[in-house]
């Protein structure tokens, strides 16, 4: 792959150094997810409380490509409410469809937009978003394909 330098750099640093790794103690929403055409695991917990992400962790293994977008999206949805969540997952989603999207509302996650034009790649990229859809989205989305 081809990524930009700064993207790459973003990628293998939360890759290498994932956030928000590890398992929730008490009430979390659980959802184990694969990616068969890589290999990709992840699971995901959610502490949602009042309708908002309170706290979320990962655990997985899996290229980097997969990885580093769980740690982003950990990062990018703890403090938010489902509802932005979920639209923030949305608005990845379209990114990755290759649509123009709202740079603002990506922040970080641009570092990924690369990944688009890579199709094998591309749910390697959606993997966790998939997960936090179906944690906590509504069940129309759960099953999602991209
Ligand atoms: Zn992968």
């Amino acid at each position: 792959m081809q990524l930009d330098d700064l993207y790459r750099q973003v990628i293998m640093d939360h890759y290498q150094h994932p956030r928000n790794q590890g398992d929730l103690e008490g009430d979390a929403v659980t959802v184990d997810l694969r990616n068969p055409s890589c290999g990709d695991e992840i699971k995901l917990q959610l502490q949602v409380e009042n309708g908002m992400v309170r706290d979320v962790r990962f655990r997985g293994a899996g290229c980097s490509i997969s990885m580093a977008s769980a740690s982003m999206m950990t990062e990018a949805i703890k403090g938010l409410s489902v509802a932005d969540a979920l639209h923030l997952a949305q608005t990845f989603r379209a990114m990755m469809r290759g649509e123009a999207v709202d740079a603002d509302e990506l922040g970080d996650l641009e570092a990924l937009s690369g990944v688009s034009k890579f199709p094998a790649r591309i749910k390697c990229a959606t993997l966790a978003w998939q997960a936090l859809q179906r944690a906590v989205g509504p069940a129309e989305h759960a099953d999602d394909a991209d």
